[in-house]
């Protein structure tokens, strides 16, 4: 341990069981930690970085906003809010948009949302059917929403009107749907809950029965959303449209941010019903606005998907040439591979020694979510640094 990591350990809450490094500085898909040793990111402060560490879009977006103005609250207009809605809205289905400041913070708003719309146009309907291991954030209601008990047990009691059916299961959402549902919420691939691909059917088929019964879909894209799947957001690959949508990670390249997003038809709040005093703040929308545009300006997302290919060909690879690797799985710039065993955390540790940072999703896969802006060559690197981890841990498996 550094002295960083034994001082963490005396005034933190600990939360977390974080991986034994230091990070004191980035840049793209690099970065180095305090003993000066370099790694390739492909962690990327959990998909946030989208342009990678410390990229000149953010840096000059950052400091021009710091010189002018950072903090208006929401009680007063602001240029930059204004600016990033309007670029939100003109590249998506969505009409509009509030901000906040995480992900968490835009599913809380989505789903009161929800249950208002429910009450004025559903008979007062108010819950909400969310996915076995989903992920939606760690307040009291998106844990809850979340599809995993272990997170919720110590909170109990949890706010009522959310149910669970598995993932990727649209006769398991039709029985599931009664009187009181008002929402359908889940992520286009499950994200935490270790890179799960649907069906390619499934959004389209969830659509058309939220459709049939009169019920909102609400897409949590703040994991796949502003690129990371090959597209600006996920739902364009589907061929469907969802009535609200939340993003946050990559959407200010790892400045902290949120967006609620809704079509007009279910956008019904009114003065007082919702609010948030850093939320749209000059600083964070400015970045926001910059790093969007640049995003749509030079197309990364299908870069992104160029990339995911090639990416996806390499991971084949190792799981054809690796026993040990049992699937990979994703879209874009979004994988996991799975293990032949509770080996993700060794794994990780080895690859981090190698000089790749990536995470332990689930403790089977690793999850693989590198800055969009990643070479192929960087790629190529990191898949050599896996392969070797992989060929080492076969190696002790055999004796
Ligand atoms: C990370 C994440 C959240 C929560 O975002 P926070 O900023 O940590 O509150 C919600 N939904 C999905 C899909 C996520 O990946």
């Amino acid at each position: 341990m550094t002295d960083w990591q034994q001082l963490e350990s005396r005034y933190f809450f600990s939360t977390v069981k974080r991986q034994p490094v230091t990070l004191v500085r980035g840049e793209g898909v690099r970065a180095w930690d305090d003993q000066g040793k370099e790694y390739l990111d492909f962690l990327a402060g959990i998909a946030c970085l989208s342009l990678g560490h410390c990229h000149p879009v953010v840096i000059s977006a950052l400091a021009e906003q710091a010189n002018a103005l950072i903090q208006v609250s929401h009680l007063v207009y602001s240029v930059p809010q204004v600016r990033l809605a309007q670029l939100l809205v003109e590249n998506s289905c969505l009409d509009r948009v509030f901000f906040c400041n995480s992900g968490a913070e835009a599913i809380e708003g989505a789903i009161k949302l929800a249950r208002k719309w429910g009450r004025e146009n559903k008979d007062g309907a108010y819950e909400v059917i969310c996915a076995e291991n989903a992920f939606h954030g760690r307040t009291l209601a998106t844990l809850t929403a979340g599809g995993t008990d272990k997170y919720k047990l110590p909170f109990v009691p949890l706010p009522p009107g959310f149910v669970h059916v598995p993932f990727d299961d649209v006769e398991a959402v039709r029985k599931a749907t009664g009187a009181k549902t008002c929402a359908v919420l889940v992520e286009p691939i499950q994200g935490e809950g270790g890179v799960n691909v649907p069906a390619d059917d499934y959004l389209r088929r969830l659509r058309a029965w939220c459709d049939e019964v009169g019920i909102l879909l609400i897409l949590d894209e703040i994991q796949t959303g502003v690129g990371r799947t090959g597209s600006l957001f996920a739902y364009q690959q589907y061929g469907v449209e969802p009535d609200i949508m939340t993003l946050a990670k990559g959407l200010a390249g790892g400045v902290p941010i949120g967006a609620l997003l809704a079509k007009e038809h279910c956008a019904v709040f009114v003065p007082g019903d919702h609010g948030s005093t850093f939320g749209g703040n000059p600083l964070c929308t400015h970045v926001g606005y910059s790093v969007l545009k640049y995003i749509i300006d030079k197309d990364i997302p299908s870069q992104v998907a160029k990339k995911g290919q090639h990416l996806e060909r390499r991971l084949r690879s190792l799981a054809d040439r690796h026993p040990l690797v049992t699937e990979v799985r994703g879209r874009g710039l979004l994988w996991a591979i799975e293990l032949d065993g509770e080996l993700a955390e060794r794994a990780m540790g080895m690859c981090r020694e190698e000089g790749l940072i990536v995470n332990n999703v689930k403790p089977t896969a690793l999850r693989l979510m590198p800055p969009l802006v990643v070479s192929e060559e960087e790629l190529d690197r990191a898949v050599e640094i896996i392969d070797k981890v992989l060929a080492k841990l076969e190696e002790e498996k055999r004796g």
